[in-house]
């Protein structure tokens, strides 16, 4: 059965007219849905009682399950969800002092095969349905309205590449959008990717308010192309050619992240490189301290060194932020909660 949160606004508007039921009523099922957050249909009491057998025999409804909740210190909210298939997904809720900011998964594993990334470590199964990401800012939504809090922002940077599953992805950010829904501004949404060129040109082409981040990684080709395969496909050249048309046909900021590796991209060679990137560009570097991953031999730069790394970009007047971390004590790094629970699983079955 398929699920009423694959539908955006105007295509729920669309399936109600065409099976003969009015159009306000997306209104209604919209407000239900996303501000009073019900888990039925039978609590959608201003329908007929027509549209709600309708939506009953056609519709899934409710929130995820949750499998693992764990909470750090500095109220880092780290969900692990269980999807209908079985298939296991991680949401992350972070506090900042601007709100409350969701990191979504994209797709169950990834194939893009960054040598640092704990995602990585389980190739990708499926493409998430709009629906499903819908449902992980929704569940999460529903668990903290207990705490009076909002999500306001979201990240489209957990699990997944985002412009590998570019339709659902967007569709899915237009419903959580939506002004009768949860209302989330488009300029509190950031879409993250490794450089998939080509769905930047189609990001582009469609200029939404909506944010992008590069995950950069590396200055040069070289090294990109040794810790990020998708630089072997699209060079550093490429890439910022792509960029160079999103920035003509957009006024949004756009931002590079740069995890911080102990020996690899932290180098001076590497920060002038970095430099000479930048310019072209209205652009805010994230330095972000590196998560360590048990498997791969990666380290985090010391916090001294990423300090002065930050003076040296913006004394070139490069602008960058060096980023807190969030929920160092609950395995916080991308898809580490999701490939522990993995593991867990395969032990039980051997
Ligand atoms: N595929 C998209 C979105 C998912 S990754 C992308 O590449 O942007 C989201 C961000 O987390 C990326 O910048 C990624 O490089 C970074 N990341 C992955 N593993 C990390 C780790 N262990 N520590 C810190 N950041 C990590």
């Amino acid at each position: 059965m398929s699920s009423i949160y694959d539908f955006s606004y105007q295509q729920l508007e669309d399936l109600l007219v065409v099976n003969g039921f009015k159009k306000y009523n997306a209104k209604q099922i919209f407000s239900w849905l996303y501000r009073k957050r019900v888990d039925s249909f039978d609590q959608m009491t201003d329908l007929s009682s027509k549209l709600r057998q309708y939506l009953n025999d056609n519709y899934q409804i409710g929130a995820l399950q949750i499998l693992k909740l764990q909470v750090s210190k500095d109220s880092t909210r780290k969900y692990l969800f269980s999807l209908s298939d079985g298939s296991a997904i991680e949401s992350v809720l972070m506090h900042y002092d601007y709100g409350d900011c969701i990191c979504v998964t994209s797709q169950v594993g990834c194939n893009m095969g960054c040598k640092f990334c704990a995602s990585g470590l389980l190739k990708k199964q499926r493409d998430l349905t709009s629906g499903e990401m819908v449902q992980q800012v929704l569940s999460v939504q529903k668990d903290v309205d207990q705490y009076g809090i909002r999500v306001s922002h979201i990240v489209v940077m957990g699990t997944g590449e985002p412009f590998d599953n570019y339709d659902n992805v967007m569709n899915f950010l237009r419903t959580v959008n939506h002004d009768l829904g949860l209302a989330i501004g488009a300029r509190h949404i950031t879409i993250s990717t490794c450089g998939l060129v080509k769905g930047i040109y189609r990001f582009a082409d469609e200029q939404t308010q909506f944010n992008l981040a590069i995950s950069l990684h590396a200055p040069n080709d070289t090294l990109r192309s040794s810790i990020m395969p998708v630089n072997k496909a699209y060079p550093l050249e490429q890439l910022m050619d792509s960029l160079k048309y999103y920035c003509s046909k957009n006024n949004r900021r756009l931002s590079f992240e740069y995890i911080l590796l102990n020996g690899v991209n932290d180098t001076d060679q590497c920060v002038q490189q970095l430099v000479e990137l930048t310019k072209p560009f209205d652009v805010y570097v994230n330095l972000i301290p590196y998560n360590n991953v048990d498997e791969n031999g990666f380290v985090s730069t010391d916090y001294k060194t990423a300090m002065a790394l930050y003076s040296k970009l913006s004394s070139k007047n490069v602008r960058c932020t060096l980023r807190q971390k969030h929920g160092d004590d609950i395995d916080a790094a991308c898809g580490q909660l999701r490939s522990k629970y993995q593991k867990e699983k395969e032990k039980q079955h051997e």
